[in-house]
Order: structure tokens, then C-alpha cells, then sequence
């Protein structure tokens, strides 16, 4: 498979950019209701009406098959931007809130305002859904968006930059593609928001482009999201939910489950299930449609250097030239090897042996916060217990991934996995300033209180409405 050239937007047309788009915010065009909906409608039309291009575009960059494609990228950002679109007018209300005694009468309430220009970086491993996922929730609050995307999925960036213009007001939404040099002359400039996927080294840049402007971030991150298999689990179901969150998008998915800590005594057989449903799932992996392939060169030799830090048990094998890295199963793992120190990132399995709940919340300890925790137990207290005692932006319970799923919930990380969150309504929030609005009549001025001169009556009446 070929690596295509990277498409770079000129530099002259990054020049001011962001002053530009916040013009337009503030001249009033983004804010109507209707205009959000049009453009949300115009995201929509922009993926429906071209679904052979963006399918082409990840089985490119990716091997994405098609169903995968649809799951994962157009179809679930399809639903993002509808359901913003249905719940839009909702969002957009006031929220009115209750005042205490001594404000009285007034009224109290939040407002949601557009940040103003706002920047969002993707990166290449969901490279149609991480770009456009967050474009939502900046045209649902009426901003002004750059979107940045990736240039390690060349394909999905060059059609973005075609598609974007030609279904999206230019006015508030401009693409810019490129690497390093380009997205460092956007960081130099003074965004409202910077939404930023992808590693936390490249999010320390950001984040201190952003400081220089006070701007906030919105840092969506990665890290090892650890399985915990306790030994009251369904092994069997355990084993299918693991296997298709590890090796969806061969591993180079966010959430994917990291490596696995099972209880000693069920370790063999849980290893035998994951086997079962690797095979169940894949069958021969370099032959299925529904298998994708890695990135590139580089992440591939970067996963066969990961493989020296266990025993292959399954797997191992990869084509440089097909991009293509098997399913890998690890055991005897080295806690110090590069394998249990880095995210992985890829479709390689390391299962370690735990004493009990007890041993996996030790392990925890002292490490990083993840992005996802899943822990696969029938025992309820065992699953409270890690509820309780562990930290992650997620939490699954007999069940990985697909918490990334649900509208409802708020996705983002913690720590070292990020800070802010998305996704429904979460978006729209992120992307928004809540105003607090308070308003007095004035036909009676109760606030004549606390206005000097302090006579001991008004002070014995101040503490006493305030305290
Ligand atoms: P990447 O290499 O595509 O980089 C992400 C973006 O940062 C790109 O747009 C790139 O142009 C830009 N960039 C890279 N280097 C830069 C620099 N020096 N200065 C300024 N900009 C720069 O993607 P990646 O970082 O390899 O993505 C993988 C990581 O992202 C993993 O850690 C993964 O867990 C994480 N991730 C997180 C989420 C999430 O939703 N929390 C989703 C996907 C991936």
C-alpha cells in the first residue's frame, strides 16, 4: 500500500486567520439558531451525499472496511450532527436558576454564548470522526472554526479540504491542512477554544500556545487503558467484547483496552477465550475485509519493537508492504519493557496475571490516570470497589468501548488522558460561554440595604440575610 503526499494549505491563507473568523462571529452571522442549523444540515448533506469518497478516503489511509467505516466515522457522525441539530433549539434556552432571599426579587439565569474562533486539531487514527465530531458541537454554539486535520491520514484530509467549502459557509469554516509548520503558524494566533485530539506530548505544545493567550483547551488524549478480569467474569463474553474494542481499527482506536490484568487462576482459559474469539471475529486477519491496516511504516516498526517485551502467543506476524500487523497476543510480560510503559496503539495484547481485585488496584496505583478503566467481573462489589477506588476518564463495566457510543455521556479524559469533554449535548457546552445573567426591577430597590452609609441597623440586617 502507498503512503500519498500530504496536501499543505499555503501560507498566506493562514496569515490572520483566526482575526478573520472571529470578525465574522462577532458581526452576528453564526449566532442565529437558523444559520447552526443550516450549517449542521450542510455537515450532514457533506457526508450522505458522498459516502463512496469518505469510504474510499479511510480504506486509504486505513483499510477501513466499510461496515467499520459506517460504525465508527460516517454514520456515527451522521447521528452527532442530527441530534444536535433536533436538540439544538433546546440547548439554546436560557437556563433559569433559583436566587437566594437576599437578591430577591430578580431573575437568575445562563445563557449560552459562542466562544468567538476556535481551533480543532484532529488526529489520524478516526480521521473522518475526530475532525468532524467536534466541527458539531463548534457550529451547534455558533462559532467560527478552523479545522486542522491530519496529515498522517492524507487521504481523509484531502478530501475534507475538497468537501468542507463546498457544504459549509466559508465565511465561519475554513480547513487548513498540513503538519507541524502549518499548525504551528495556527497555534501562534489567538483562538477562543483549541480542541485538541491526540498525544499529550504534542498537547503540551498546545496547551502553552494557548497559555500565551490566555485561550482555554480542550485536550482529548490517550494513555494505556487497562482491563481488569476478575475471576467471577464471563470469560467467554469478556473475551468477545475485549477482542473486537482491541482489534476494531487494528488497535488505533483511543479507548481500545491497552492490555488485560486477569486473576491468576483464570488467566490460561481467559487467554484461550481471546484466541476463540480472535478467530471467531477475523478468521484468517490478513485475508478479512473487516481487518484494518496500520497507518504506516513507522507505527508499524514501532509496534514489531514493541514485541520483545513478552511471549508471542498468537500473532506477531506483520507485512511492511500490506501494512498489515496480525492480532498479537502477549504473555510473560515485562512490566518494564516499552510495552507496559507507552500506549500501544496498535493490535498488541499483553495479558499479565493479578492476585484479586486487591493486586489490580495496587497496580494502578502511582500510574496515570487513562482514558477508559474496563473491568469485566459478575461479582458487583468487585466492580464498585474499582468504581470507587480507581480514576479514569471512562469507566466500563463488562463492557469495552462502546461507552464512546452514547450521546448522553460525557466523553473525555482526566489527568494525564486530558481535560474537557464532548460528545451530545457535552459539545455544545464545551464550545459555549455560560453567561450568568442576573436582572432586578427596579420599581423597589431592596439592594437600598447594603448601601452606606452603614447605620447598625442595616449592618445587623446585612448579616443577617447574607450569613
Ligand atoms: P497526529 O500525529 O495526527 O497528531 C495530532 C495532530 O497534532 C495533527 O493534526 C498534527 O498535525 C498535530 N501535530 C503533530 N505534531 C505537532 C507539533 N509538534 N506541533 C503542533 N501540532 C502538531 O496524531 P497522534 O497524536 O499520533 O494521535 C494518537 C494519539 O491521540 C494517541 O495517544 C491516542 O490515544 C490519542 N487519541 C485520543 C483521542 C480522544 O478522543 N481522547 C482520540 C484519538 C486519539
Amino acid at each position: 500500500m502507498s503512503e500519498p503526499d500530504v496536501q499543505t494549505t499555503p501560507d498566506a491563507s493562514v496569515d490572520g486567520i483566526a482575526a478573520e473568523l472571529r470578525a465574522a462571529v462577532t458581526s452576528g452571522l453564526t449566532r442565529p439558531r437558523h444559520y447552526r442549523e443550516q450549517q449542521l444540515d450542510g455537515l450532514v448533506r457533506m457526508l450522505l451525499q458522498n459516502v463512496s469518497l469518505w469510504e474510499a478516503a479511510l480504506a486509504d489511509d486505513l483499510g477501513k472496511s466499510e461496515v467499520e467505516a459506517h460504525l465508527s466515522e460516517i454514520a456515527f457522525t451522521v447521528g452527532e450532527a442530527k441530534h444536535a441539530r433536533r436538540q439544538l433549539w433546546r440547548w439554546m434556552l436560557p437556563s433559569p436558576v433559583p436566587l437566594p432571599l437576599a437578591l430577591q426579587p430578580a431573575l437568575g439565569r445562563t445563557v449560552a454564548e459562542p466562544l468567538g474562533a476556535t481551533l480543532v486539531i484532529a488526529p489520524w487514527n478516526y480521521p473522518l470522526q475526530l475532525a468532524l465530531g467536534p466541527l458539531v458541537g463548534a457550529l451547534a454554539a455558533g462559532n467560527a472554526v478552523v479545522l486542522k486535520p491530519s496529515e498522517v491520514a492524507p487521504a481523509t484530509s484531502a478530501l475534507l479540504a475538497r468537501l468542507v467549502p463546498a457544504y459549509l459557509d466559508p465565511r465561519s469554516v475554513r480547513v487548513v491542512t498540513g503538519g507541524v509548520p502549518e499548525t504551528t503558524a495556527l497555534l501562534e494566533q489567538r483562538w477562543d477554544l483549541i480542541f485538541y485530539t491526540g498525544n499529550s506530548q504534542v498537547a503540551r505544545i498546545v496547551a502553552a500556545a494557548a497559555a500565551k493567550h490566555l485561550t482555554p483547551t480542550v485536550l482529548e488524549l490517550g494513555g494505556k487503558s487497562p482491563v481488569y478480569v476478575h475471576r467471577s467474569a464471563d470469560l467467554a463474553v469478556a473475551a468477545d467484547r475485549i477482542a473486537w474494542g482491541k482489534w476494531l481499527n487494528a488497535g488505533q482506536t483511543c479507548v481500545a483496552p491497552d492490555h488485560i490484568r486477569v486473576d491468576r487462576e483464570v488467566a490460561d482459559e481467559l487467554v484461550a477465550e481471546l484466541r476463540r474469539a480472535t478467530a471467531e471475529q477475523l478468521g484468517d486477519p490478513r485475508a478479512s475485509p473487516d481487518y484494518s491496516r496500520i497507518i504506516n511504516g513507522a507505527h508499524l516498526s514501532r509496534l514489531q519493537g514493541l514485541l520483545a517485551g513478552g511471549t508471542v502467543v498468537t500473532g506477531g506476524e506483520a507485512d511492511a508492504d500490506e501494512r498489515y500487523f496480525a492480532p498479537t497476543i502477549l504473555t510473560d510480560v515485562d512490566e518494564a519493557a516499552p510495552v507496559m510503559r507507552e500506549e500501544i496503539f496498535g493490535p498488541i495484547l499483553p495479558v499479565l496475571p493479578v492476585d484479586g481485585v486487591d493486586g489490580f488496584i495496587e497496580a494502578m496505583r502511582g500510574r496515570d490516570k487513562p482514558l477508559a478503566l474496563y473491568v469485566f467481573a459478575r461479582d458487583r462489589a468487585v466492580a464498585r470497589r474499582v468504581e470507587r477506588e480507581t480514576s479514569s476518564g471512562a469507566l466500563g463495566v463488562n463492557v469495552a468501548v462502546a461507552h464512546y457510543g452514547a450521546k448522553s455521556l460525557p466523553f473525555g479524559g482526566v489527568g494525564e488522558s486530558g481535560t474537557g469533554r464532548y460528545h451530545g449535548r457535552f459539545s455544545f457546552e464545551s464550545f459555549s460561554h455560560r453567561k450568568a445573567v442576573l436582572s432586578k426591577p427596579t420599581a423597589i430597590d431592596t439592594l437600598r440595604v447594603i448601601y452606606p452609609p452603614f447605620t447598625e441597623l442595616r449592618a445587623a440586617v446585612t448579616k443577617r440575610i447574607m450569613g
